[in-house]
């Protein structure tokens, strides 16, 4: 299935290598296959402010696995890049969320889909319109009125 779109933000022990690292490891994924990266972003932090800057990007990926087995590879990757949670929306080596999944809508415990923050955070959604431009988000709506209401706060593309 494609249309299954992953957001990632680093801000720890070299973001921009391991933004790489983990596109690399969710290339390998057995079912999975890579379609589409966005560029690398640079974004100042949500949340706590005495933080480091922010590197982000967006992949889309043809997969058959099920949303739930995805968010547990993913979460693998994460903890094989050393994330250790501390504070809410605090620094990470490594986050990996999963966006869309396709038109499917998905909220349970572990799970919502598409991810609540895409049409407010500036780090999610320019990255996410550079590769999907015509893109429509279930609830959500088309990308590009979203954009119109999502100023850049600070977001830059860097390559
Ligand atoms: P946010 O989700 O607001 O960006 P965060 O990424 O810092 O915050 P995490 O600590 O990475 O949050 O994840 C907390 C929990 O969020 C995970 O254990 C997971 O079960 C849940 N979760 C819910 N929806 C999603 C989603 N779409 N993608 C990834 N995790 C999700
Ligand atoms: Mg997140
Ligand atoms: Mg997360």
């Amino acid at each position: 299935m494609k249309g299954v779109f992953i957001g990632l933000g680093s801000n720890l022990a070299d973001p921009i290598t391991q933004i790489k690292l983990a596109i690399k490891a969710v290339d390998s994924l057995d079912d999975v296959l890579l379609i589409t990266q966005s560029s690398l972003y640079a974004s100042p932090p949500m949340g706590p402010q005495d933080q480091p800057d922010y590197i982000n990007a967006v992949i889309e990926i043809d997969t058959c696995l099920f949303a739930h087995t995805l968010l547990d590879k993913l979460q693998e990757i994460e903890l094989e890049q050393g994330r250790v949670r501390h504070r809410h929306w605090g620094e990470r080596t490594i986050d990996l969320d999963l966006l869309l999944y396709g038109e499917n809508q998905l909220d349970d415990e572990r799970l919502h889909v598409p991810h609540p923050g895409i049409a407010m955070r500036s780090f999610v959604l320019h990255p996410l319109a550079e590769i999907a431009s015509d893109l429509t988000i279930p609830t959500m709506g088309n990308i590009q009125q979203l954009l119109v209401d999502c100023p850049l706060d600070g977001l830059q593309r860097i390559d």
